[in-house]
């Protein structure tokens, strides 16, 4: 097997695909290899390499070196500032080649959601963090705070090397949430895809190479989670890991960061986030909002609100409105039709996940009024509403990350405000009202990471991005990603030395 390929898009495009481990700036082949599938045929695309134990000590030793090689460690917030500008221009003028790779792969629909949606979301990430890498400055404390006989400074200094470990759902954007942050402070990284997804992540490398990153600054390796991401997240030799995916799998990796070396972890997790409609609300924009909430990429999004709780006195007229505005707009095709709207859903593993809870749902005495599986190749259903719901039910209770809703009513604020709290996730919530002391109030007392008032699922990369309770730990994005890959080093000077 080759180091690349040549894979054909739908779309007529012909895209050069590594295939190799991105590792000290060189393509690397392994034993072991990973069927990569496209989900609306379910035939193979290609065979990417995996790592193993030996590739991942591999690539953490090359991150190692890099840090404290002064290519790297020597050069400027400003000069960093370019290469991160470098990746901002070249994935946006690659973003229809990488696009195209991405739907072929996950199954989200190509146009609107990953050319519109992921590649923007990911160049644009690379130029605002380009534009942080010289404004961390760090904090001096004086004289007027500690008298004259001592001063401090502090210095925001990078861990080291880092490690990043995505899932499926958003392959390529998921890194560049975390790429981009980690290099703007200094970092170097190995970073893991998901085995179900790899093929947008070694890109990546491609641009490394372009922008003329020195060798071993970032890696990228595609493997299992049992091998390689389980050798990540007990590797004595990173600083931290940063991951991304589901709530038990965060919890291995952080017992894995205990018994190795303590190493940093943020956790971006999953959730079960309630969307609240008032009878007081703009009944034509919850009716839209609400299914970008859940049935935006399948409903595999981690921040998709999949338990609806509308006010009962608007219950069967919002059902009704809500089953035929999916009816209308559910599209279900393959990802590169113009008009889909809803793709395949990522791989047969998942497609059993969703048959297993609507096979689930039903038993349970909840009500199908909408969706069903579609006969034939690729992972494609039609999105599956329940309604009669109540919070006893598995399908209120537990992550499906497919596109399927659960719907229960409610009569008062502060009972759907308990109703809405009694989970382990926090990750998101929304809310449609047009009062807007009633929404700010109740925006304020759900426990989520993210609160929406008349809309759902923004994100924005100015903005912290991240879970409360088990949906995950620290922040994405914004400033605030910086601190999590910075560490603050004090340094006391006694100025009382005779001279
Ligand atoms: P997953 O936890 O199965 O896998 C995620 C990644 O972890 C993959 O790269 C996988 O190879 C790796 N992995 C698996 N087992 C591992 C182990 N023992 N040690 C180290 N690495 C391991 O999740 P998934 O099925 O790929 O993705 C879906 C989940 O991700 C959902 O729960 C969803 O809510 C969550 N998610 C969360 C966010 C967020 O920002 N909060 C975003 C996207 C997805």
């Amino acid at each position: 097997m080759s180091l690349y390929t040549t894979i054909a898009t739908p779309n007529g495009l012909q895209i050069k695909q590594p295939l190799g481990l991105f590792i000290n700036n060189k393509w690397v082949k392994t034993n072991q290899k990973i069927e990569v599938i496209n989900p609306s045929t379910e035939q193979k695309i290609v065979s990417v390499y995996a790592a193993g134990e030996g590739e991942v000590d591999e690539a953490v030793e090359a991150a190692n070196k890099a840090f404290k090689d002064p290519s790297w460690s020597g050069i400027t917030g400003s000069e960093r500032g370019d290469y991160l500008y470098k990746f901002y221009e070249i994935i946006k003028r690659d973003a229809e080649k990488i696009a195209s790779i991405e739907s072929l792969n996950n199954g989200k629909p190509y146009e609107s959601e990953c050319l519109a949606g992921d590649l923007v979301e990911s160049y644009s990430v690379f130029k605002y963090y380009a534009g942080w890498a010289d404004k961390i400055t760090g904090q001096f404390i004086g004289s007027q705070v500690l008298g004259k006989d001592k001063i401090c400074y502090i210095d925001p200094v990078p861990l080291g090397a880092v490690g990043g470990i995505v899932p499926w759902n958003f392959p390529f954007m998921m890194m560049a949430w975390k790429i981009a942050p980690a290099l703007a402070t200094g970092n170097t990284v190995v970073m893991k895809s998901s085995e179900i997804t790899p093929l947008t992540a070694l890109y990546y490398g491609q641009i490394a190479l372009e922008a003329g990153l020195p060798k071993g600054v970032l890696n990228i390796i595609s493997g299992y989670g049992k091998d390689a991401g389980v050798a990540l997240s007990l590797h004595p030799k990173l600083a931290k890991i940063a991951f991304t995916g589901s709530t038990a799998t965060g919890q291995k990796i952080m017992q894995s960061a205990g018994v190795s070396n303590l190493k940093k972890v943020t956790l971006e997790c999953g959730g079960k986030s309630p969307f609240i409609i008032f009878d007081d609300c703009d009944m034509k924009a919850a009716l839209e909002w609400a299914f970008a909430g859940i049935f935006y990429n399948k409903g595999e999004v981690c921040t998709s609100t999949s338990r609806f709780y509308v006010q009962d006195t608007i219950y069967d007229e919002f059902v009704k409105k809500f089953v035929e505005y999916t009816e209308k707009n559910a599209i279900v095709r393959e990802p590169f039709d113009k008009d889909c709207t809803i793709g395949p859903l990522v791989s047969q593993l998942q497609y059993d996940k969703v048959k297993k809870y609507v096979d689930i749902g039903v038993k349970e005495g909840a009500k199908l009024v909408h969706g069903d599986f579609i006969n034939g190749k690729g992972f494609f259903c039609k999105p599956f509403i329940f309604t009669d719901c109540t919070d006893d039910m598995i399908i209120m209770k537990e992550e499906i990350f497919g596109p399927v809703v659960a719907i229960a009513k409610f009569s008062g604020v502060d009972e759907v405000i308990e109703r809405a709290n009694n989970t382990t996730y926090g990750l998101a919530a929304a809310l449609f009202s047009n009062n807007i002391t009633k929404a700010h109030n109740v925006a304020s007392r759900l426990q989520a990471g993210m609160v929406w008032i008349n809309s759902n699922g923004d994100s924005d990369i100015h903005i912290p991005f991240g879970g409360e309770k088990m949906s995950g730990m620290g922040r994405e994005l914004g400033s605030y990603a910086l601190d999590t890959f910075t560490q603050q080093r004090a340094i006391h000077v006694n100025m009382t030395l005779p001279y």
